[in-house]
């Protein structure tokens, strides 16, 4: 099985994840824009037994943004990682956190109806104004 590395700014979070994302794709929710202070994040959703933190557990913060989300940041460099999604039993790595290239490249555009205005998207992926039904 192929895996996949993933680090903060500074080193001290490293995880490792399979290459097996179930879904993949720009979200431009205004949390996640918040978040990374960029127009919107690139996410992989997989489940969670297939994601291991391997270096640093104890140096993520966590904190929870909504009902459905935990995210996990890094408590020395404050890079967002991942996003815990417990009721879904899922992970959302944040694909600018890893170190290697996914098969799954992101899919669509997710949550455009929050999208920054002075952002616009170029590319011909579908856009979804809500996340889209999986
Ligand atoms: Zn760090
Ligand atoms: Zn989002």
């Amino acid at each position: 099985m192929k895996t996949l590395n993933g680090s903060c700014v500074c080193g001290e979070v490293e995880f490792r994840v399979e290459d097996q994302f179930a879904y993949a794709g720009y979200c431009h929710c205004s949390l996640c824009r918040k978040a990374s202070g960029a127009a919107g994040t690139a996410i992989g959703g997989i489940a969670n037994t297939h994601f291991t933190v391997t270096k640093g557990k104890h140096r993520i913060n966590y904190y929870k943004r909504s009902k459905e989300t935990v995210s996990a940041f890094c408590s020395i460099c404050g890079s967002t990682l991942f996003g815990e999604k417990p009721l879904l039993g899922m992970v959302h790595i944040r694909y600018g956190a890893l170190d290697h290239t996914p098969s799954l490249l992101p899919q669509a555009h997710m949550h455009v109806s929050s999208k920054a205005d002075w952002y616009e998207i170029s590319d011909s992926l579908p856009q979804f104004s809500e996340f889209p039904v999986i």
